[in-house]
């Protein structure tokens, strides 16, 4: 079972964005990027597929500019086999990822692609479920278990509420939710490994995608600053000031 996993390079979740004075988005000169956390999860789930004799081949796949090379060379840290970067300077959105990652499957032809829930730079959620459709596969979304059977995946889904076992036919399309796993830790030796793994580099146009963006940003805004709380003496000072400057008791 061949499994492609989809690993995207964002700003990395420590880093506290700022906006753009001109307010066209954030500003990521400079800052530190790393992989999507929930990509990482994605790549752990498959990696510890291909431990277990349920996958032959873990294939990560990246779509954007050339520095994403670094995105799927962390990948191959973790346990991929070798990478596909789909390079583009163009500002991708989730409509466009989703045809440029069904291009790439229709050539690789894999039996299972993992991706993240979201990507925490633009908090889409969405390009899992554009993949399916596209690809009219069946889907599992945030998961939190994945089990592969005989032509089969039963995928334990975080809910609201509580947790729902779906059963799919292979392929499918799975989205990790952030309980799946813990990713490893990168160790030196497997980044040195990591090194001689192959990653080819195609363009969209060899695709035949155009991913030119739909949607347009009409600004982006930092989020209003929050007022200072004010520390009261007992409860009843807290219920005197609800009554009398909150009005809402
Ligand atoms: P989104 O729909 O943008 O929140 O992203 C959901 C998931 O789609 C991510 O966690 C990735 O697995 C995948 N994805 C989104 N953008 C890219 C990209 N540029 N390259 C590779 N995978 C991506």
């Amino acid at each position: 079972m061949k499994v492609i996993t989809a690993v995207k390079r964002v700003v990395d979740y420590n880093v506290k964005v700022r906006v753009k004075s001109d307010q066209s988005g954030v500003d990521i000169g400079n800052v530190k990027m790393s992989m999507n956390p929930f990509d990482e999860i994605a790549t752990e789930a498959a990696t510890r597929l291909k431990e277990a004799g349920k996958a032959t081949e873990v294939v990560a796949v990246s779509c954007g500019v050339a520095q994403s090379q670094e995105t799927l060379r962390t990948a191959l840290a973790i346990g991929a086999d070798r990478g596909i970067l789909v390079e583009t300077d163009v500002e991708l959105q989730p409509l466009s990822v989703a045809k440029l990652l069904k291009a790439v499957i229709d050539r690789e032809r894999p039996e299972l692609v993992i991706l993240g829930k979201q990507a925490i730079d633009d908090d889409a959620g969405q390009t899992g479920q554009l993949l399916a459709a596209l690809l009219d596969w069946p889907q599992a979304t945030f998961a939190s278990n994945i089990e592969i059977g005989d032509g089969t995946a039963t995928v334990t889904r975080e809910v609201d509420g509580g947790l729902e076992v779906v059963s799919l036919r292979l392929p499918a399309i799975v989205t990790t939710d952030l309980r799946l796993n813990e990713p490893r830790y990168v160790t030196l030796p497997n980044i040195m490994k990591a090194k001689k793994k192959p990653i080819e580099t195609i363009k969209p146009a060899d695709l035949g995608v155009d991913p030119a963006p739909r949607l347009k940003t009409l600004k982006v805004v930092e989020p209003p600053v929050r007022k200072t709380g004010a520390l009261v003496a007992n409860v009843a000072a807290l219920v005197e000031k609800l009554k009398t400057e909150a009005k809402v008791i």
